[in-house]
């Protein structure tokens, strides 16, 4: 069976083999690495987190990998400890995804996602990145009528807690919020192309987002 996947993470298996966590088009998996840590094996790079990989495996119960290439490496983003933490962030939240949700097209948004984070603003990555991925888990913004009344004109405001669009009656105005999130939620034009802001006040807000609505504590 050849597949692509994300490497999320790794264990140590018997003497000098790893159980490696993809990511896939599939969803998650589990391969066994045989003698990974054998540095003369060259599998560096099939158990290093965040490396993007295609790969052969048996079609035995305990998948193990018989041979794979390495389409992205992480090392590509060593210079930037901020692109690191990003990238960290990224991993984690790719572990909370669920089994049901459509996998293909999930898989191919993260990895869109980690190719951009080396030639873009970090944040803008990260922030376009979670936003989108609030649908992936359920918890997506409404933001096509109010939170409080269902009044689906005047929309003028985004409230983090509420999950969605205020109207004029319900919220003072602050457009510029709600079209923020409206664009960075529905919008599919390339990572470089989204509009800037105080990415830091944003990130703070998706960071209440994930813990109010989600209970995850994103380490941003
Ligand atoms: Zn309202």
């Amino acid at each position: 069976m050849k597949t692509e996947g994300i490497v999320i993470s790794s264990i140590d298996y018997k003497e000098s083999s790893k159980i490696v966590n993809l990511y896939t088009p599939n969803g998650k998996i589990s391969v066994n690495a045989k003698g990974a840590l054998n540095p003369k094996k060259g599998m560096l790079g099939f158990i290093t987190t965040g490396n993007v990989v295609s790969f052969v495996t048996t079609d035995t119960k305990t998948k193990t990998m018989t041979e794979y290439q390495l389409e992205y490496s992480v090392y590509n983003l060593n210079q930037s400890i901020e692109k690191l933490k990003a990238f960290a962030v990224i991993i984690d939240i790719i572990k909370e995804i669920s089994d049901d949700v459509n996998h293909e097209k999930c898989y191919e948004f993260i990895k869109k996602i980690l190719l951009s984070l080396k030639d873009n603003d970090t944040k803008k990555v990260l922030s376009v990145f979670l936003i989108k991925m609030l649908y992936v888990f359920g918890i997506a913004p409404n933001l096509k009528s109010c939170v409080k009344c269902n009044n689906m004109n005047n929309l003028v405001s985004f409230n983090t807690y509420l999950g969605g669009a205020l109207c004029n009656n319900c919220s003072c105005l602050d457009y510029d919020r709600l079209n923020l999130w409206n664009e960075y939620y529905y919008d599919k034009k390339d990572i470089g192309k989204y509009s800037d802001t105080d990415f830091n006040k944003l990130l703070d807000e998706i960071s209440t987002y994930y813990s109010y609505h989600m209970g995850i504590n994103l380490k941003i």
